[in-house]
């Protein structure tokens, strides 16, 4: 299978996941992991009409996305790992997303590297609904803290959240991750009406189905497009 067989095998699986929920075609967006894949596959996605990509180590991306990002104007990158407080400033450049937002030192540093490039980031608030996982937020009143301190900040435009389901092949759990982030979601809009949390980035290739019933607006999948990762 090539990479545009697979691409177009998961648009057709995120289009029927959608309408089994009563939801419309283009309520999700689709964005290709391609994390230890080469740039070489990274364009043939591109070619077979991908344009947003996601990486996970800010090393990785910043070698393999500046000329991509340069010959390619409607391609954009999202860092999708977690991140560490030093490597903010070589990704604020190349990303137009940080979804793996996770505490507030990290959205201060954010908010510093935005303004000295005088660029506006969007970013998510990742949260931690898995067991098993060890990324996100741990808590409701932490979240707030990090919401409630984004509002003196000019360069940060918050997007939605993010979130990792349990690694189980169990659906239950996947489930109630979701729907964790789906209840968080709202209670967010509901708290802080000027802040804009329409993006909910749930699924991988595993889950992503699941995540559409469950009200996925963006899920990020690697496997399933661009293979097994060596
Ligand atoms: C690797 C990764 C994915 C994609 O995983 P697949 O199972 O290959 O689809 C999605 N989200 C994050 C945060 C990842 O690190």
């Amino acid at each position: 299978m090539s990479i545009k067989d697979n691409l177009d095998g998961v648009r057709e699986r995120i289009y029927r996941a959608l309408d089994r929920s009563g939801r419309k075609p283009g309520e999700v967006t689709l964005l290709g992991v391609s994390k230890f894949h080469p740039a070489s596959s990274v364009l043939e996605a591109v070619a077979a009409g991908l344009t947003l990509f996601g990486e996970n180590r800010v090393q990785e991306a910043s070698g393999k996305f500046p000329a991509i990002l340069a010959e390619n104007p409607s391609v954009s990158l999202h860092l999708i790992g977690s991140l560490q407080r030093n490597k903010a400033r070589t990704i604020v450049p190349l990303a137009s997303c940080i979804e793996s937002v996770d505490r507030i030192e990290l959205l201060e540093e954010l908010e510093r590297r935005s303004a000295e490039l005088g660029k506006t980031m969007d970013i998510l608030f990742e949260y931690h609904t898995a067991e098993d996982s060890k990324s996100g937020y741990p808590d409701r009143d932490t979240l707030f803290r990090s919401l409630d301190r984004l509002r003196d900040m000019e360069h940060l435009r918050c997007r939605g959240l993010m979130t990792m389901a349990p690694f189980t092949e169990e659906p239950l759990p996947v489930r109630k991750s979701f729907r964790a982030l789906k209840a968080l979601q709202e209670d967010c809009a509901r708290r802080y009406p000027e802040l804009d949390f329409s993006v909910l980035s749930m699924g991988m290739s595993s889950d992503f189905e699941a995540a559409v019933e469950e009200g996925s607006t963006l899920v990020r999948v690697g496997t399933a497009i661009f293979g097994g990762r060596p």
